[in-house]
């Protein structure tokens, strides 16, 4: 019923002349496979040059952050109308812009409203600490996260928003939640906490990811799971190969 979906996080890798070759090598690996969602998500001064590359092929582009605003005096930062002309999903209050850049929920929700309003499919990350798991927090801090991060949203298509559950303590470490815990968080507390704000129809059809050390010998464990519906990788989607096993591994 849900179109499994795997995006690739580039995180800041790749210069153009980079994302070129990788893009060139990337196509024809990826093009041909069916029955799944693929997106990639290069750093914005990528975008213009990727956009071109991947024009009539089946693969999404997507941007890593956008400001809330259509334009202004906001120097350094780009706007959802500037990504509507290149890209069709961002990847919004990825747990390094929270950590590093300060976003709050509040800013998350607000560029979750932009980004629809232009079309833009969101793919929201949300997911705890270290720290937060121990403490038996988990719960507690993702139905914060949907309560005021996804509050005020008009989401009349559910296809439009994809929400990422990355705890925090998986990305980048090679330290995965495991396969079942992360179905249970996904079934017990997210999908029930997204219920309570768009009601039942959209948390059934909702796509729902797992993200946080995601490699092409773990995926398919994450994507067997019912209520995991692919995959946000990052340091894994930097190699076409492994890129290209994972994406296989979700259909
Ligand atoms: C990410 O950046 O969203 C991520 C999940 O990273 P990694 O796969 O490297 O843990």
């Amino acid at each position: 019923m849900r179109v499994p979906f795997v995006a690739g996080n580039w995180k800041m890798y790749k210069t153009v002349s980079e994302a070129r070759t990788f893009v060139a090598e990337l196509v024809p690996a990826i093009r041909e496979i069916q029955g799944v969602d693929k997106v990639i998500c290069p750093p914005f001064v990528n975008l213009m040059a990727v956009n071109a590359l991947l024009e009539g092929s089946p693969i999404g582009l997507g941007a890593q952050n956008m400001h809330w605003e259509e334009q202004g005096a906001y120097t350094g930062e780009v706007s959802p109308v500037m990504l509507a002309e290149l890209c069709e999903y961002v990847i919004l209050g990825h747990s390094e812009r929270r950590g590093y850049f300060c976003e709050t929920d509040a800013n998350v929700n607000k560029k979750m409203r932009a980004a629809l309003a232009v079309g833009l499919t969101p793919i929201v990350c949300i997911g705890e600490t270290l720290e937060e798991n121990e403490a038996g927090k988990t719960a507690e801090v993702l139905e914060a996260q949907i309560a005021n991060g996804f509050v005020d949203i008009s989401l009349p298509d559910p296809e439009k928003l994809i929400v990422a559950y990355e705890p925090i303590w998986a990305i980048g470490t090679g330290k995965a939640a495991t396969a079942e815990g992360a179905n249970a968080i996904i079934a017990d507390v997210i999908r029930p906490a997204i219920e309570s704000l768009f009601g039942a129809a959209v948390a059934s059809r909702i796509r729902v990811l797992y993200g946080g050390s995601v490699k092409a010998n773990n995926a398919r464990e994450f994507f067997e799971q019912p209520d995991i519906d692919g995959g946000l990788v990052g340091g894994a989607c930097l190699k076409v190969d492994e890129f290209t096993k994972i994406i296989q591994a979700a259909i």
